[in-house]
């Protein structure tokens, strides 16, 4: 993994103006992990992928990370700052597919994690339901044993749900959730929480910071954005003190 640059960062935010999390979220892996080819990238379980997000955030944004979130019981809000390495998970034994077993009739089912380009794929399914139906066509290799259809869309619900379940335990790291308590009335809770949303934010607050720096200084200086984003954050925050009126 290498630090994007200012620009490089700039580009990814412009590009990700319209795009779904899922194609955000591939941005952000674009332009800073180079090791991976693009399909190599999209092809990645969510949980890796995330895990990369993360890194990325920690040399982007630092370690540390303030969420604020509002309790459901009694509507405070209530803050809590937790660091990357408390969200990061030990990797999944194999990226390869996993075999688990689903219990109803003695079915056992082979799949593979879900991954980004089955995200993108599930953003043109109108409903859940439908949703579930594809993920489960895509990522389903083999069902063994049982008695009946063969087609993923026709299983049972439950082994339908066991299935989803048992992705979800497969990459834990795609599933996380932090642990809040509200300090007013006491109850916890865990909320998911989405590292690709999450950075994205981030990247969009500061986007918008570091253009209206670029506008101070060029309107002071006449630089080029180019040159700009090209200083150092020190020394572009020693130009923005001199030429703050
Ligand atoms: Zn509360």
């Amino acid at each position: 993994m290498r630090t994007p640059t200012p620009a490089q960062l700039l580009q990814v935010w412009e590009r990700g103006g319209d795009p779904s999390a899922a194609a955000r979220g591939l941005l952000l892996l674009g332009c800073s992990c180079d090791e991976y080819s693009a399909e190599a990238r999209a092809a990645l379980p969510l949980g890796r992928r995330d895990a990369l997000l993360l890194e990325l955030r920690e040399r982007l944004f630092g370690a540390e990370i303030a969420a604020v979130a509002s309790c459901p019981a009694c509507a405070a809000a209530v803050e809590a700052t937790f660091r990357c390495d408390d969200l990061r998970l030990a990797e999944p034994d194999a990226a390869a597919p996993v075999l688990e077993h689903a219990s109803h009739g003695g079915i056992r089912v082979r799949f593979r994690l879900p991954d980004s380009s089955d995200l993108l794929a599930l953003e043109q399914c109108g409903d859940a339901q439908a949703a579930r139906g594809l993920l489960l066509e895509r990522c389903v290799l083999a069902t063994e044993g049982g008695t009946g259809s063969r087609d993923v869309r026709e299983l049972p619900y439950d082994v339908q749900m066991e299935i989803a379940q048992a992705m979800a335990r497969a990459d834990p790291q795609a599933d996380l959730q932090l642990a809040f308590r509200c300090p007013d009335c006491g109850h916890g809770w865990q909320p998911a929480f989405d590292v690709a949303r999450f950075l994205w934010q981030e990247l969009h607050a500061w986007a918008l910071h570091m253009l209206r720096d670029v506008d101070t200084l060029a309107y002071a200086y006449h630089w080029r954005e180019a040159d700009i984003l090209a200083l150092s954050p020190r020394r572009r925050q020693a130009y923005l003190e001199l030429c703050a009126p």
